[in-house]
């Protein structure tokens, strides 16, 4: 498997289909992160027949199905509609400079009576069903787990888009939309991911806990710029970068006052590492 002129291209028709859609597609882009979705739709073939109709305006790059195979719908360098309202450290917008993979998975799932059932009514075998929160939760939900083949695939490819373009990062959808999304959720293998394509050693984010009451989140690192809100002892945030004493940090924990307050500056001294 290989990228030529922004496309895959295998000897292999197991491993790949091109599937070009000219429907939800934008113009030109630079990609420089990859965002892992998934598609909560009933099989790879309805998820890219959804994304080639016009009325779904989203689309994605490519679509892995569950037993590995790669579809492949916008080129690398054209813009597909899969972020959304989307933010992350000093990055607004990520249809502008990312690249959307989306694995078929019916998402969240829903328990009736000892049944898993998607919102679309399907029902899913128990010995796929893993009980646990999403990180942006602390309640449990159901989650379907990924094909070990659809992993794979997405490692395969996820390493020779990086060889291609100058990729910083990998993140999740709920990484860049929290709250509003909540894909590809807590069974994606996300920390192994960035370890492997990224070279991090550490399997582990760093994350702080604010040790007052009422700390405000800054637009910037000083106390002369704005506050967005304000946090409570003992809300965890995620460590982005630091300047003069100051962190960027992207908060775990819903805020109660303002449900906007995602990430911001806040002074080193009022948090610790956990
Ligand atoms: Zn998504």
């Amino acid at each position: 498997m290989k990228i030529t002129n922004h496309k895959l291209l295998s000897e292999s028709v197991s491993e790949i289909i091109v599937s070009d859609s000219t429907n939800n597609v934008g113009g030109v882009i630079d990609p420089q992160f990859i965002i892992i979705h998934f598609t909560a739709g009933q099989s790879a073939e309805s998820s890219v027949e959804w994304f080639k109709n016009p009325s779904a305006k989203a689309s994605a790059h490519l679509v892995i199905g569950r037993d590995g195979k790669i579809i492949q719908l916008v080129d690398f360098n054209k813009m597909a509609w899969h972020a959304g309202k989307s933010k992350w450290a000093d990055f607004n917008g990520f249809n502008n400079f990312s690249i959307g993979i989306e694995l078929d998975n019916p998402g969240r799932l829903t328990k009736v009576g000892d049944r898993y059932l998607s919102w679309f009514k399907a029902e899913y075998s128990k010995d796929n069903v893993v009980e646990m929160p999403h990180k942006h939760e602390k309640g449990n939900s159901y989650w379907y787990e990924y094909t070990k083949e659809q992993i794979d695939a997405c490692m395969k490819v996820c390493k020779l888009i990086m060889e291609k373009y100058h990729i910083q990062d990998i993140l999740g959808h709920d990484d860049i939309a929290p709250y509003r999304k909540d894909d590809p959720g807590p069974l994606f293998p996300m920390e192994s991911f960035r370890s492997k394509l990224l070279g991090r050693e550490d399997n582990t984010a760093d994350i702080y806990e604010v040790i007052a009451d009422a700390v405000n989140i800054r637009k910037g690192p000083s106390t002369k710029f704005g506050s967005y809100g304000q946090l409570n002892q003992a809300t965890k945030v995620e460590f982005i970068k630091s300047s003069m004493g100051w962190f960027l940090v992207y908060v775990l924990d819903k805020p109660q006052q303002n449900d906007d307050t995602l990430y911001g500056w806040i002074n080193g001294s009022l948090l610790k590492k956990l």
